[in-house]
């Protein structure tokens, strides 16, 4: 016989998104039971995310975790792109009023563990076997096990913010769910070392051997990124070799002032556009990466995902307060707002990278959008308004 358990929002997944929901509707009252197939330690250790819009602190801030946020986050007023070494500053402060924020998504993730913790959330960890069941009853089952055991969870409602490779989305039948994907031919070589970064905002390099992306975690520890071949390992980047290349695409100005040093982590993440619709079958909603994927070109991963679930707590939130209206309306407000921030990652990958195939044609349209960027107010504006964050509705 199944372990059997009751609550009012079942959240599969403790990502950023699965326990931010847990955290904002705990300040409401509302209870939740978390799961996860792995445990907080190895959450906590995936090195991701860092750069965080205005919209995704007043998130963290409504969810009292934003502390040590506000004490030790780089607040960044601008970035810059450079095409061939020639570069190009968007002061996002000037262009929109507004800024962002550098605090690595470990940190986030520790600040929300240690709210939910101290809070006693219920969690089980280190889970198998995770199928949503029921979705179309007032009865939702989440069936699990641990250690061997079997668990059923008996909720009001399912939010699957269990990541691209999750199982929420796969419980939404074949007929009802649209897929739309674009893979990209590439990957990006990633890496932390603790030396300071080469300049004290972002720098997003177009170079004809590929793209480069100059990023921070403090002002002691840089994160620095390649674009690499899709079937490159981490083996193939020795440090010296990823140094040379480095410098090569940021070009000599701004490769004067780098610092290299031993990595203490690398790795290579494959970049895909990607979106499922609808974001609601039933009682279950998907949230975060379950949901979409953008390429990590402008930062969006993240602060996507925390848009969802600013909307999604706030369906909840109104639904046990006796308003139906943003749980009805949820999945049509949030898929708006994805595709706007799928278009600007993808505008942007298309705009830094090389592509296998591109001809010369494509190479001097990318150059002839990077000129245009540069002498055109309106045009930086609108790269502006996309980095620091679209309105959430
Ligand atoms: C390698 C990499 C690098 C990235 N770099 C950047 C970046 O530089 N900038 C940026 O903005 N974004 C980046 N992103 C994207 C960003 O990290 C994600 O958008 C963000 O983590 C989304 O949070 P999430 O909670 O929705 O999903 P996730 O963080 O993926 O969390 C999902 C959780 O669900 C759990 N889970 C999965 N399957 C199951 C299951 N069957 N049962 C129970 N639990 C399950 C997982 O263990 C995980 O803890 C990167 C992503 C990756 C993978």
């Amino acid at each position: 016989m199944p372990q059997r358990h009751k609550t009012q929002v079942c959240i599969i997944g403790a990502g950023p998104s699965g326990l931010l929901l847990s955290q904002l509707l705990a300040k409401t009252g509302i209870h939740t039971i978390v799961l996860d197939r792995k445990d907080r330690a190895y959450i906590e250790g995936r090195v991701r995310a860092g750069v965080l819009e205005q919209g995704t602190v007043d998130a963290l801030e409504q969810a009292g975790v934003a502390e040590r946020l506000h004490a030790e986050g780089l607040t960044h007023d601008g970035f810059e792109l450079a095409f061939d070494g020639v570069r190009h500053r968007i002061d996002l402060k000037a262009l929109t009023g507004s800024a962002v924020v550098v605090y690595g998504q470990t940190e986030v993730t520790k600040d929300l563990f240690d709210a939910r913790f101290a809070d006693n959330q219920q969690f089980f960890f280190n889970i198998d076997d995770v199928v949503p069941t029921e979705l179309k009853s007032d009865q939702p089952q989440v069936h699990f096990t641990q250690d061997g055991a079997q668990h059923v969870i008996t909720c009001d409602y399912i939010a699957g913010c269990d990541g691209f490779r999750g199982v929420s989305r796969a419980a939404i039948p074949n007929d009802v769910l649209k897929t739309f994907e674009r893979v990209y031919p590439f990957g990006w070589l990633g890496i932390l070392v603790d030396q300071p970064p080469v300049s004290h905002e972002l720098i997003y390099a177009n170079h004809a051997h590929g793209f480069a992306l100059a990023s921070m975690r403090s002002e002691t520890r840089s994160r620095y990124y390649i674009q690499c071949e899709a079937t490159d390992c981490v083996s193939d980047w020795s440090d010296d070799r990823f140094w040379e290349e480095f410098a090569t695409r940021l070009g000599p100005d701004a490769a004067a002032n780098l610092q290299t040093g031993a990595s203490f982590e690398k790795s290579i993440a494959p970049l895909r556009s990607f979106v499922a619709e609808p974001m609601r079958y039933g009682n279950l909603f998907l949230a975060g990466d379950a949901a979409h994927i953008v390429p990590p070109t402008g930062a969006k991963g993240l602060n996507l995902a925390v848009a969802d679930i600013r909307l999604l707590s706030r369906a909840l939130i109104e639904h046990y307060a006796g308003n139906d209206h943003y749980i009805d309306t949820y999945s049509e407000t949030a898929l708006n707002r994805v595709w706007k921030v799928e278009r600007f990652s993808w505008q942007l990958s298309t705009l830094m990278h090389q592509f296998p195939e591109n001809s010369p044609f494509e190479r001097r349209m990318q150059r002839a959008e990077f000129d245009y960027i540069t002498e055109s107010e309106a045009a930086s504006k609108a790269i502006a308004e996309n980095y620091i964050g679209l309105p959430l509705e």
